[in-house]
């Protein structure tokens, strides 16, 4: 693979220093300022909640613990968690800290069943949000007056408008194509001389392809760096597209409930890890079935306390990722913590083309559907280069029948309820009634066959 620029090229031959750092002053600090900074925040954070959020104030008043109690880090174990159902169950503005006359944008996700999972920004936390986004995209070599071309959605999900924002920001050259057509993304990668692509990583595989069809020059192409995000890359996949598309790729973590992208995001001198904005989320790694934190280092669920986050100040909110963290030096030159970069979650959630899908989301679907028995496997896997989820679902004896017609408008009747659910294409295979193996204990619904390369 070619690498382009000169700060690249030396970052691929183990010198980082060509490569800028957005905020030194924060993101180099020694362990104990970046504590103390966690500490100030998170002692803020906490009154402005409870101040402010009837519903925390509640759970807190019920816990017996107040602001004051909040002396040490350690004292946001005396905090209750959050998880999801709670902004469900709060829908639309329950959790919201500040008068909806200051809220200047509004975003969403898909929530398991019926309401999505609604967060808001103001002012403040536009700000801070451009603030994560430069960082990381600075860890991938993002310069001011680079050209970026985002092939994400805009609409509620967070990932367009958040990397738009930031990148904007930065000084950079917006180029807001949006999702689909992915001839005429080629054509402006050469028209536009795009610098940038700001996609999924099974979206840009897609565009590799297609462009290799259509005799684009990937090499000579003015395109040097790849933002992905909004589902996990595994190291082949990127390994393949830095290959073939002859860029530099990082990815970044980040979900809706806690802002949306830029929590973490990967830099070049360690590249499966992605350095957490210390300053702005307070994370914890705890055992997810007792949620006491796990000795240093090991893996558990991520837990992640925003600081400085005004509208919408979720406290210790389960991500329900399964990941590691290091507090070790990085060769970078930051010194934020390092978080490895989440491969698997401690509930069933997959994530289909940047689409959250639960296997409860099938199973209700598949409840309400005369003849279909409830007994179905998922079995996800990739085909040209784009997530593919086949639904197998297992057939009532009443249902099961020799007529191909009937079978078939069945077989349909179930993919139409699916996506109309999932948001996301599934196929479905109809099985014979006793088809699906049955296993004592946890069933085993989801196949997951989208494995790393390397
Ligand atoms: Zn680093």
């Amino acid at each position: 693979m070619t690498v382009k620029g000169a700060a690249l090229a030396a970052a691929a031959a183990g010198d980082f220093s060509e490569l800028p750092i957005h905020n030194p002053s924060v993101e180099c600090a020694s362990r104990e300022r970046i504590r103390a900074i966690q500490l100030a925040g998170l002692i803020e954070q906490v009154a402005w909640t409870y101040e402010r959020v009837p519903w925390y104030r509640a759970r807190m008043d019920e816990q017996g613990v107040s602001p004051a109690d909040i002396r040490t880090l350690e004292d946001v174990r005396k905090l209750p968690f959050t998880d999801k159902s709670v902004l469900r169950d709060t829908f639309p503005y329950g959790l919201f800290a500040v008068s909806l006359d200051e809220v200047v944008e509004l975003h969403a996700s898909s929530g398991t069943t019926g309401k999505p999972i609604v967060v808001g920004y103001n002012a403040h936390d536009m700000d801070l949000w451009a603030d994560c986004i430069m960082r990381l995209v600075q860890m991938a070599g993002v310069v001011p007056g680079d050209r970026a071309q985002m092939a994400f959605g805009y609409g509620m999900f967070t990932g367009g408008f958040g990397l738009h924002y930031g990148l904007q920001k930065l000084g950079c050259m917006m180029i807001p194509a949006g999702s689909g057509n992915t001839e005429r993304h080629i054509a402006m990668i050469e028209d536009y001389g795009t610098t940038v692509l700001v996609a999924t990583p099974s979206y840009a595989l897609h565009m590799c392809e297609v462009g290799e069809q259509m005799g684009f020059d990937w090499k000579a192409s003015t395109l040097r760096v790849g933002l992905f995000g909004g589902e996990p890359c595994p190291p082949g996949l990127k390994a393949e597209i830095e290959g073939r598309m002859h860029i530099v790729c990082t990815d970044n973590y980040g979900l809706t409930e806690v802002m949306g992208p830029g929590v973490s995001g990967e830099c070049l001198a360690s590249r499966d890890m992605q350095h957490i904005a210390e300053d702005h989320f307070l994370w914890e790694v705890v055992d997810p079935d007792t949620g006491e934190p796990v000795p240093d280092g090991e893996e558990g669920e991520l837990v992640l306390t925003p600081l400085g986050k005004q509208a919408i100040p979720v406290l210790r909110y389960r991500t329900h990722d399964l990941t590691r963290v290091t507090c070790e030096p990085c060769a970078c030159g930051r010194t934020h913590a390092r978080m490895r970069k989440v491969r698997s979650r401690s509930d069933d959630m997959l994530i289909i083309r940047g689409t959250n899908v639960f296997p409860s989301q099938v199973e209700d679907v598949l409840a309400g559907i005369e003849g279909v028995a409830p007994h179905y496997r998922i079995v996800v896997d990739t085909a040209r280069g784009l997530d593919r989820m086949t639904v197998h679902a297992e057939l009532k004896p009443e249902a099961f029948s020799d007529s191909f017609q009937q079978m078939e408008a069945l077989r349909r009747l179930v993919e139409e309820r699916l996506k109309g659910v999932l948001l996301v294409g599934a196929r479905v295979k109809l099985v014979e009634p006793g088809g699906i193996e049955r296993t004592t204990g946890k069933a085993r619904h989801v196949e997951d066959r989208r494995k790393p390369s390397a």
